[in-house]
């Protein structure tokens, strides 16, 4: 197979469904291997034999993506399948739509959690190899939550914030290093993401958000720039946005 990607390596958590999954075919099509993780094994294991299709390779870590271990395994299987870590994608997420009053403080901890405590295990174990490599790109899959704040999502909008912020901190960080951080920051994209947390599966079938691969587009773009260049952030909206 002749792809972009050919030889690279790229970890994805979040991986069983919406973006993650459509990033990794994108990714996969273009000769990465593919660490998946997430919690549901039964969808990892169906996006193997998928990407097994495409004639790429992935394995999968099972786990949550809150967890230490979690991140700490799935570099020992990166780096056993290829020798190197060339990709991560901060993908895992979730969101619970509340006004501030009516949101407590697990609902919090969950979200901030889940969204940026992840990204920064996920990040801490692999950047250690990018620069015994002095090579890597690193993207969170952060949201337009993280470029203006919308009523109804303050909690949301604070942890998809907190991921710009970082993702752009370690931009001057790791730049030194030969290490790319981005972020990618959509609109609403048609997932099962907050269905039953602040969004309706009708309303979300309904609407003209963006498509998981329209995402995945952005991530692919973001992992194959030449050598000399880079991509800090890229902000995508549906064309079915009200003028
Ligand atoms: P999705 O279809 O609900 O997928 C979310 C993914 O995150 C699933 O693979 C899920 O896997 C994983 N995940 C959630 N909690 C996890 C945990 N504790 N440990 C491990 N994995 C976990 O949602 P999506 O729309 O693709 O969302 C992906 C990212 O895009 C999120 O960061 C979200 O904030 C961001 N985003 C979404 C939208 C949107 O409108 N959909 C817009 C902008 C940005 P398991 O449940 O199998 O663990």
């Amino acid at each position: 197979m002749a792809g972009k990607l050919n030889g690279k390596v790229a970890i994805i958590t979040g991986a069983s469904a919406g973006i993650g999954k459509a990033s990794a075919l994108a990714l996969a099509a273009e000769g990465a291997t593919i660490i998946l993780t997430a919690r549901r094994a039964e969808r990892l294991e169906q996006l193997v034999n998928d990407i097994e299709k495409l004639g790429a390779r992935a394995a999968i870590v099972v786990g949550d993506a809150r967890e230490e271990t979690t991140a700490v395994e799935a570099v020992k299987i990166a780096l056993e399948f290829g020798g190197h870590i060339d990709i991560l994608l901060n993908n895992a997420g979730m969101g619970i739509y509340k006004n501030l009053v009516d949101t407590n403080a697990d609902e919090y901890d969950t979200m901030m959690d889940t969204n940026m405590r992840s990204g920064f295990l996920f990040t801490r174990h692999v950047v250690p190899q990018m620069i015994k490599q002095s090579s890597g790109t690193v993207l969170m899959l952060s949201s337009m939550a993280g470029v203006y704040g919308f009523a109804g999502e303050a909690v949301y909008c604070a942890t998809k914030f907190a991921q710009v912020g970082f993702a752009q901190a370690l931009d001057r960080e790791l730049r030194p290093h030969g290490i790319k951080v981005g972020a990618i920051c959509p609109g609403g994209v048609k997932t099962e993401f907050a269905i039953g947390t602040g969004r309706t599966e009708e309303g979300v079938a309904q609407s003209g958000m963006l498509e998981p691969e329209d995402v995945a587009g952005a991530v692919l773009l973001a992992c194959t720039q030449s050598a000399g260049s880079r991509i800090i952030e890229i902000q995508m909206r549906t064309m079915a946005e009200a003028l």
